[in-house]
Formats: structure tokens, sequence, C-alpha cells
């Protein structure tokens, strides 16, 4: 293990919660860079091409969706959004202008360490531009190339849907992804808005893959938000 476990941009207008963040973060071996409005904020991003970007929703300047849609014209670097309670909506809608994950204001380190370090590791997937066939985690094994999904080595019979709704969830493993993101992805642009379908088909799916259905173990709902494939047992929920 080195010291160094990447740069982490902060981009914060609260003192109190730019401390809290950098002291964690500190004491934990990342490098941070840090910006009290989203004009700072970009620039920074700009200069110093960090591993993470921590945004908070609420900027005295610009609207944190918009410092979301301005670095996703030209960086893929990993967006985690900061949000407060009342901002539920414009959490949804900065990952749909391409953030990658989010926190609710008040939350604990363990569970911003977790949401960095997948953050990370996606990065790392990405920039080494492969992708995987074949997708494995826990019992559940998933191949790409002939669309077969297993558990325990048992090939499971799903429907072209469940299986479409997989496959988008394990490319993203430990990202959330939104109910529109989904909705667009499986049944294409014009259902965006049916979430029904969404719910009707995760049920579905629970049932053949996990356990205790009442309790996933692998599609983890994200309450108003979308679902996210669970990538490890230390996300800190
Ligand atoms: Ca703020």
């Amino acid at each position: 293990m080195t010291g160094d476990k990447g740069l982490i941009l902060l981009i914060e207008d609260e003192p109190q919660m730019r401390r809290f963040l950098r002291v964690t973060l500190q004491s934990h071996g990342y490098r941070l860079s840090e910006a009290a409005s989203g004009q700072e904020g970009l620039a920074e991003a700009a200069v110093r091409n960090p591993d993470v970007v921590l945004l908070d929703l609420g900027l005295p300047d610009m609207d944190g969706i918009d410092v979301t849609r301005n670095l996703r014209e030209w960086s893929e670097v990993p967006v985690i959004v900061i949000s407060a309670r009342e901002q539920e909506e414009d959490k949804i809608r900065a990952l749909d202008a391409g953030a990658d994950d989010y926190l609710t204001k008040p939350f604990g380190a363990g569970e911003l360490l977790a949401r960095i370090r997948v953050a990370i590791r996606h990065r790392e997937i990405q920039q080494t531009g492969q992708r995987e066939p074949v997708f494995v985690l826990g019992d559940l094994r998933i191949d790409f190339s002939s669309r077969i999904v297993s558990l325990r080595g048992k090939e499971l019979h799903l429907t072209p849907i469940e299986y479409r709704l997989l496959a988008v969830l394990a490319r993203n493993a430990g990202k959330v992804i939104t109910h529109t993101h989904l909705l667009k992805e499986v049944w294409g642009p014009v259902y965006s808005d049916q979430t029904q379908y969404l719910r009707v088909y995760m049920t579905q799916l629970r049932r053949k893959i996990e356990t205790d259905p009442a309790r996933p173990k692998y599609l983890l709902n994200e309450p108003g938000v979308g679902y996210r494939l669970r990538i490890d047992t230390d996300q800190g929920r």
C-alpha cells in the first residue's frame, strides 16, 4: 500500500463540511484540492486533474448540475454528488447529467470512503479500456458473450428484459443507476417515466437471484432514485 490513494477535488462552500471531509480524507491517505464555488471547482478540475470530484449541489455561484454538465463535456472524472435532503430532485438530475454517485447529508466517514473506493475502481476499469466478458459477484455469474446467467453454478432462465436490466446494472456495478437511465437503456427513451415497469421486473429478477428477495443482497434499492448492483460487502450500509 502506498501512502497516496489519489487526489480528491472537493467543491463545497460550507467551511464546516469542508473541514470534516478534509480531515477524513487526509487521514486516510488521500490528497486534497478544495474549491468553494462552481467556477473555482471547474478551474481546479482542469488544472489538477483529480481522481474523484466531491461536488456539493448547493453552491453560491452556480448549480451543481451545471457543474456536472460542464465537467462531462471534457472529463470522465468520477463525480460524487453531495446533497441535502431537500435536494432530492436535483440529485437525480445530477446523476442523469453524468454524476456517478451521491451522498446525502449527513453521512458518515465509512460511507464516504466506500463510495470513493468504488469510484476509483470504476475509473481504473474504464482506463484499462477493456470490458470483461464475464462478471462474477459472489454466487452470481454473468457471461455477456453467451448471455448466460448462473447462480451457484446453475443456469438461470431470465427473460430478455430481465437479462438486459441485470446486464446494465452489472456493467455499472457499484454505481447507482437512476430509474430514467434504466428505463431508457432497457425499454427505450419513450418509456423513461414508466417506473412501474421497473418495479415489476425488479421484483421478478430478485425472486430469481436473491436468497431472500425481501432483503436483497445483490439488487439494492435506492429509494426515489434508482437501483444499484452491490459491488462488495463494505459499502457502509
Ligand atoms: Ca452548499
